[in-house]
């Protein structure tokens, strides 16, 4: 995380103290850099110069604020949703909707209308029955929609069970074996057209293998078709390269972006990708106060301000995300702590055996929370969410609110009296 780093033993975010952010903002907060954000998009975008159709599409599930979506439409990104909701901020933030690919095992009919009025690049279907709604949609509305099938080849990600997408058990994308039976039935629709084919296998591979056997299987697949008069424009590739959370060595996305163009030879195939993680991981952290410390006779607990609602990934598949103080006070006696929330489950925790030496009221980092972090949050325990905040050089923008309990309740009524 070079954009967060130790000065005089003080954390800086680009050139801001983040107890200074603390200060400012309250905790918990999100806080982000642009700078880290801009490189790591960067060295995707740099790999494919030259190439001016392959597309940068960042997975905005993983982090989803207007700011961040801005930052990465300036530079030219573009976007993979999942929902309209997702397509709907793509637009508000100024990122272009023939730069959009739609995914998601299930595009309901009013997400399909609107993606087609303000034209998508592409529908990234996920079975039979949703091709044949596109294609209805379509139809009704008089125009052709551009389609790939999500296929599944059936290869071991080697990460999480949570996040490994791409075996025959789970629920995304059509069968390998199924896929030239259904793409040959989308030739015979007459409101669709073929432009590509995707997959994504996975998320927080941190080895090329199972990337490049994924990409053996869709090239045999994509010259069967072509055999059946099929032509694949553009090859989309998903997400899903890792990050270092603590000592994973991942492979660089240049790294990735060569081998590939090395595989694809000179076919003539346009190259999409998906990056969520490997843009924002490392390019936030959550910032919390220890409110207590609690030694217990065998376990010493910190308990900050933040929690499973506003943090999920330890809770929900043991991911480990370092924790930093802001602020070194080598005065303090090092403990080791579990490093806990105030939300009333026991899986409410950031991290455990942590030694840290800390007192209460001082300000941690939870590094590596920029993706799968904000856009994960809910309001358990009646907790209104987390500020967000953009650093810039040496300015903190502000770039979401922190809820308010009046924001949070909106919409929630009464039944009449009596
Ligand atoms: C989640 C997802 C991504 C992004 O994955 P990362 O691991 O964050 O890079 C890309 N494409 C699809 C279809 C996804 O579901």
């Amino acid at each position: 995380m070079d954009s967060f780093e130790y000065r005089n033993n003080r954390l800086h975010c680009e050139n801001v103290l983040l107890s200074e952010v603390a200060k400012e903002f309250g905790t918990p907060t999100y806080v982000y850099s642009r700078d880290a954000i801009e490189l790591a998009y960067l060295e995707y975008a740099n790999a494919l110069v030259g190439r001016d159709d392959d597309m940068v599409c960042f997975a905005i599930k993983a982090n989803s604020n207007l700011a961040v979506l801005d930052i990465l439409a300036r530079l030219g990104a573009g976007f993979d949703v999942v929902s309209q909701g997702e397509l709907d901020r793509v637009l508000k933030a100024g990122g272009r909707a023939d730069r959009v690919v739609f995914s998601g095992v299930s595009k309901q009919s009013r997400e399909i209308r609107r993606a087609l009025e303000v034209g998508i690049h592409c529908f990234n279907i996920e079975s039979e029955a949703e091709l044949e709604r596109i294609d209805a949609v379509a139809g009704q509305m008089g125009m052709i929609a551009p389609i790939s099938f999500r296929v599944n080849p059936n290869v071991d990600a080697g990460t999480h069970p949570y996040i490994s997408t791409g075996l025959k058990e789970n629920k995304f994308g059509v069968a390998i074996d199924d896929a030239e039976r259904i793409y040959l039935r989308a030739k015979s629709l007459s409101n669709v057209e073929i432009t590509g084919m995707d997959c994504h296998i996975g998320s927080q591979l941190t080895e090329l293998a199972p990337f490049m056997d994924a990409l053996d299987k869709l090239l045999i697949l994509v010259d069967q078709l072509q055999a059946q008069d099929i032509t694949i424009k553009h090859l989309d590739l998903g997400g899903g390269l890792g990050v270092c959370y603590t000592d994973e060595v991942p492979p660089k996305p240049g790294d990735y972006i060569a081998a590939v163009l090395e595989k694809i030879g000179d076919r003539d195939l346009n190259l999409v990708f998906e990056p969520g993680r490997s843009i924002v991981a490392n390019a936030g952290v959550l910032i919390t106060e220890v409110e207590y410390l609690k030694h217990n006779e065998s376990k010493n607990f910190a308990i900050v301000d933040a929690a499973m609602n506003d943090m999920l990934r330890p809770a929900l598949y043991s991911a480990y995300l370092d924790i930093l103080p802001t602020e070194i006070n080598e005065d303090n006696t090092a403990h080791s702590y579990d490093i806990v929330g105030p939300v009333c489950e026991t899986g409410d925790f950031l991290g455990k055996d942590r030694t840290l030496s800390i007192e209460a009221g001082d300000i941690l980092a939870v590094c590596s929370s920029g993706a799968y972090g904000f856009t994960m949050s809910s309001n358990y325990n009646t907790r209104t969410r987390a500020a967000e905040v953009m650093i810039d050089d040496n300015q903190m923008y502000e770039i979401r609110a922190r809820e308010t309990f009046e924001d949070l309740i909106k919409g929630e009524k009464l039944l009449p009296k009596g």
